[in-house]
């Protein structure tokens, strides 16, 4: 069993970012920049946006924070990512969800450039994505591409069943995987499905994006499957300083022994979705995704 290193991994790719903004810098281009708002006070809001911000710096990006309280109105929010879109020293632009619920998650999301929208979630993104057009892939998704990658994990012809089909991971990871040069075939799962034990008995590739602890049972996997758990859950622990502990959609010891290759949770596919969103900034400042 091979474990799928997200913490190695996503150094490796912070490393080779920092290393291409040097030579932008030599070249006298700017240092790419990312914006990102941040909207209330919420606890795990502030830790992702922290950490981002954080990696910006590790990478050698320049990056602004927004910060608003739950009582900014929609137009002020609205108004802002105008003037971040006209911007032209602003590469790229992050509005952390969730938002408090008076302002539209979907008209701060579409109001976002696409050419900044490095988070991946505007609809022009994810047409593209379905089309199999350059576009900036979502962080997670992305990541999780890259762990495949990294670790030659074999694709071609493989049964992949994704479980979950939100808009931010299952449905992205289901077009991603099953996009020419990937060629998995993909079962796509979410809540309503039936005789799920039964569908992934047949997997090859499991990734597991639904927010159930430890719901995937070494009983629902064949032997020789590779599984990414994207799951993370915050559960009470006695055993840590902060009285809780992250487990993943994934029950570890169960499903470990039967793998080719799994994620493990913490330090799998979370770290890589940071590395990703530097990745998604990097091609916005390069102008890689679209050319003007
Ligand atoms: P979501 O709540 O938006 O979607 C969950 C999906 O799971 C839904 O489509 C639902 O139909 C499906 N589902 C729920 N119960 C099910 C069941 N019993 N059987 C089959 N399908 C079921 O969640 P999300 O935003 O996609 O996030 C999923 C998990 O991934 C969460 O734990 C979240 O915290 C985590 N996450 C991690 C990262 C990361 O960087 N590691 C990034 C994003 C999300």
């Amino acid at each position: 069993m091979i474990r799928l290193d997200g913490k190695q991994t996503s150094a490796t790719l912070k490393k080779e970012i920092a290393e291409e903004v040097e030579k932008m810098v030599a070249n006298g281009q700017k240092r790419p920049h990312l914006a990102a708002i941040l909207v209330g006070h919420d606890g795990a809001s502030e830790t992702y946006v922290g950490s981002k911000v954080k990696s910006c710096e590790q990478v050698g990006f320049t990056s602004t924070l927004l910060r608003y309280e739950n009582t900014v109105s929609e137009e002020e929010l609205l108004q802002k990512i105008e003037e971040i879109n006209l911007n032209d020293d602003i590469d790229g632009l992050i509005v952390q969800l969730p938002l408090p619920a008076h302002i539209s998650e979907e008209k701060v999301t579409e109001k976002i450039d696409p050419r900044k929208d490095v988070d991946g979630f505007h609809p022009q993104n994810m047409g593209r994505l379905a089309l199999g057009s350059p576009c900036f892939v979502s962080a997670t998704p992305h990541g999780i591409m890259e762990l495949i990658a990294r670790y030659n994990i074999e694709t071609s012809g493989k049964k992949c069943v994704v479980i979950g089909r939100s808009n931010i991971v299952g449905r992205p990871m289901s077009i991603l995987m099953s996009q020419k040069g990937i060629d998995t075939t993909v079962t796509l799962c979410h809540s309503r499905t039936q005789n799920l034990k039964e569908i992934c008995l047949e997997a090859d590739i499991i990734i597991a994006a639904l927010g159930k602890a430890e719901f995937l049972k070494g009983d629902m996997v064949k032997e020789g499957a590779t599984v990414i758990d994207v799951g993370i859950t915050r559960v009470p622990s006695d055993k840590t300083k902060s009285g809780w502990k992250l487990l993943g959609d994934v029950d570890f010891a169960e499903v470990a022994p039967k793998c080719s290759h799994i994620t493990p949770v913490p330090g799998g596919v979370g770290p890589m979705t940071i590395a990703s969103l530097l990745f998604n900034t990097l091609k916005a400042a390069k102008k890689e995704v679209y050319s003007k």
